[in-house]
C-alpha cells in the first residue's frame, strides 16, 4: 500500500511525523518513506509493506496528512501501474522529459572508436535537432579477445563534444559499478557539459548486485534492457530492482529475443510487447530496432529491416529508440554490419515521424470509440 502524502505534509513537518507513528504502530506493518523530486514540487510516499491485506484504503485515507491512498498488486510494487494510482508515467532529466507520451531518437555509435567518429555523429545529430545519443564506451562482448570498449579514457572527449553539439543525453551502458564513479568524475572534470542515461545491457538485467549499486544512485536515470533469454516477467522484476533501491528514472527497453526462431534477424522482434510494457508498468518503453534485426538486410520494397521493425515498434506507442549509426560502417569496431549510415539518419527521422503521425491518428481514434462504449 502506498500513502501520498499532502504537498505541505513533509518528512520535517509534525504531521507526518505523528502520521509515522501511527502508521509504524501498525501490527505487522513496516514503513519506507521515498521521496520524489519533480520540476514544481516534492511528492513524499510512504510505503506499507507486510500484512497490509488487514488494512482499509478508507482508514488511511482518512488519517490526517494523507492525499491519498493506492494500493498495489504484488507485481511491480514501485515501477508498475496500480488501480486508481496517480504517479506519474515520466520524469525529467537534463531539461527533457522521458514518458510513456513522448518519443526521442538515440542514434549514435554501439562502441565509442575514434574521436573523429564521435564527432561526425554528434555533428549529424545537431544538425537535425536530435538532443539524445547513444555511445559505448565499456562493451560486454562475447568473445574475450574482441575490442571491450576504450573504457574512461574516451569519456572527456566524448562528454566534451556533446556539449559542443548540444547533446543534453547520452546513453551509455556499464558493465560495473566502478564505471558509474568514471563517468561521474568525467563528467565533473569537463564541468558537466551533458548528462548520461545509464544503460544496463540484456547481459546484465539479473546480475542483481549491478542492478543494487545502479539503483541506489539518483543522479543518473537507468535504460534497462530486457533480457534476451527470459520472461518479460523476469525482466521487470529487475527494473523493479533498480526503483527498490531508490530509482525510479527508469526507461525499459525491447531488444529482441534469443531464439533461432527469429533468423535471419539476429533476435525476435519483440516490440509487440510495448502496449504489453505501458500498461503493466508506469515506464516508458524503448525499443533497440539494431541489435534486434542485426544487419543491413533490405525487405524487397526498398525498406531496411532496421526501418521496418523501428515503424512498428513506433506505430504501437514506443518512447525511445537506440539505433546504431556509424559514419564509416565498414570501419566500426562493434556491430558494424547493423549500423546506419550518416547520410540515412534524415530518411531514419523522417521514417520514425511517419510512423509516429500514425500512432497519434490511430489513439485519437481509440479515444472516440472508447467515448461511444
Ligand atoms: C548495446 O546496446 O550496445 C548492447 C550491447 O545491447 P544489448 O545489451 O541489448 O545486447
Ligand atoms: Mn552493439
Amino acid at each position: 500500500m502506498i500513502v501520498i502524502t499532502k504537498t505541505d505534509v513533509t518528512p520535517e513537518t509534525n504531521t507526518f511525523t505523528e502520521l509515522m507513528e501511527y502508521l509504524s504502530g501498525l501490527p505487522g506493518i513496516r514503513t519506507r518513506v521515498h521521496e520524489e523530486h519533480g520540476v514544481q514540487q516534492t511528492v513524499t510516499e510512504i510505503y506499507l509493506v507486510g500484512d497490509t491485506a488487514s488494512l482499509q484504503v478508507e482508514d488511511v485515507q482518512s488519517l490526517p496528512g494523507v492525499e491519498r491512498v493506492v494500493r498495489v498488486s504484488e507485481e511491480y510494487r514501485i515501477l508498475g501501474r496500480h488501480r486508481d494510482d496517480p504517479r506519474p508515467t515520466h520524469f525529467y532529466y537534463n531539461g527533457i522529459r522521458f514518458a510513456q507520451d513522448t518519443l526521442h531518437i538515440f542514434a549514435g555509435l554501439c562502441a565509442v572508436d575514434t574521436r573523429e567518429h564521435v564527432e561526425l555523429m554528434m555533428k549529424a545529430l545537431q544538425a537535425l535537432g536530435l538532443p539524445c545519443t547513444r555511445m559505448g564506451a565499456y562493451k560486454p562482448r562475447t568473445n574475450p579477445y574482441s575490442f571491450q570498449g576504450h573504457g574512461k579514457a574516451c569519456l572527456p572527449y566524448v562528454f566534451e563534444l556533446a556539449g559542443k553539439y548540444d547533446i543534453r543525453v547520452i546513453a551509455m551502458e556499464v558493465t560495473h559499478e566502478s564505471h558509474v564513479d568514471e563517468i561521474r568524475e568525467a563528467l565533473t572534470q569537463t564541468g558537466n557539459p551533458t548528462g548520461v542515461m545509464l544503460q544496463i545491457g540484456t547481459r546484465n538485467t539479473q546480475n542483481f548486485e549491478l542492478l543494487k549499486s545502479v539503483g541506489r544512485q539518483h543522479e543518473f536515470p537507468v535504460l534497462i534492457k530486457r533480457g534476451f533469454g527470459i520472461t518479460l516477467e523476469e525482466s521487470l522484476n529487475a527494473a523493479e530492482y533498480l526503483a527498490s533501491e531508490g530509482n525510479r528514472n527508469v526507461v525499459f527497453a525491447l531488444r529482441g529475443m534469443k531464439t533461432n526462431m527469429g533468423d535471419p534477424h539476429r533476435n525476435l522482434v519483440d516490440f509487440g510487447h510495448v502496449p504489453v510494457v505501458k500498461r503493466l508498468t508506469r515506464m516508458p518503453v524503448c525499443i533497440d530496432p539494431s541489435h534486434s534485426v542485426g544487419s543491413r538486410t533490405r525487405a524487397p520494397d526498398g525498406l531496411l529491416d532496421v526501418f521496418h521493425v523501428t515503424a512498428q515498434g513506433v506505430i504501437a506507442g514506443a518512447n525511445l529508440i537506440l539505433a546504431d549509426f556509424h559514419p564509416r560502417p565498414s570501419k566500426a569496431l562493434v556491430d558494424g554490419p547493423q549500423a546506419l549510415k550518416l547520410e540515412e539518419l534524415p530518411h531514419f527521422v523522417e521514417d520514425v515521424r511517419i510512423a509516429r503521425e500514425a500512432y497519434e491518428k490511430r489513439m485519437a481514434r481509440a479515444a472516440h470509440y472508447a467515448a461511444l462504449d
